[in-house]
């Protein structure tokens, strides 16, 4: 597949969004402006824009196109809002944030020191300024604390984090799976000075939080 080609299936993909999906032009130009064929290894560069997940090594994967678009409208951030992304993988869901939120307001952290170098060479090699911490989400990022949102591509345990959710100003939003029972729930929490409110958005599957 050439440029024209991926640019040709990307539109068809946000089309097909736009129709089944609930959510905002903004998240929509977010998804037809990355070039996820440049995020995801050789092998699975022609399947970019079907939307399902896609390996990108390591044993983990890149959520399929139709959650990210979901998760990124959940976090409800707009030009200049300061993002916290917990599982950086190969960098794809920051760079959807990072067209939303703009230049170096995206933070993410990565446990696997590989995918987090790759990711951060490719961030950088696409124009992306995005800040990648190699290491466990619960202790990256603190000194930049607070954020107007943060959100986890994996799935925590019975519940977010505490570490992660004090990251996060009053008011502002945490956008996780979490699991619970034999399963998972996608929920958003807005942060409040006493607690949070907890929304359900369904079921998902996301790779553990390690
Ligand atoms: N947003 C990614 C999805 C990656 S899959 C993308 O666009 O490709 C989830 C990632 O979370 C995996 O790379 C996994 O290594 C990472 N992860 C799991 N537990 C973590 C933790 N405690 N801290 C940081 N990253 C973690």
């Amino acid at each position: 597949m050439n440029d024209a080609d991926h640019a040709a299936a990307r539109r068809e993909l946000v089309n097909a969004l736009g129709r089944r999906l609930d959510v905002s032009e903004r998240t929509l130009s977010a998804i037809g402006a990355v070039p996820r064929h440049e995020f995801v290894p050789e092998p699975h560069s022609a399947s970019a824009y079907d939307d399902r997940p896609l390996p990108i090594g390591h044993d983990q994967t890149v959520s399929a196109p139709h959650m990210v678009a979901l998760m990124s409208d959940l976090l409800d951030v707009e030009r200049g809002d300061r993002v916290f992304e917990v599982g950086t993988g190969c960098g794809y869901h920051a760079a959807v944030v990072a067209e939303v939120v703009g230049p170096g307001n995206v933070f993410s952290a990565e446990r696997v020191p590989e995918l987090a170098a790759d990711a951060r060479e490719r961030l950088d090699r696409l124009g992306y300024d995005v800040t990648v911490a190699a290491g466990d989400g619960r202790e990256a990022f603190s000194d930049e604390a607070p954020f107007d949102a943060a959100y986890l591509t994996c799935a925590a345990p019975d519940s977010v984090p505490d570490a992660i959710v004090d990251r996060v100003r009053p008011g502002g939003r945490v956008v996780a799976p979490v699991r619970e029972g034999s399963g998972q729930r996608l929920v958003r929490l807005t942060v409040r000075e006493d607690g949070v409110d907890r929304e359900d958005h369904g079921g998902v599957r996301f790779v553990p939080m390690r």
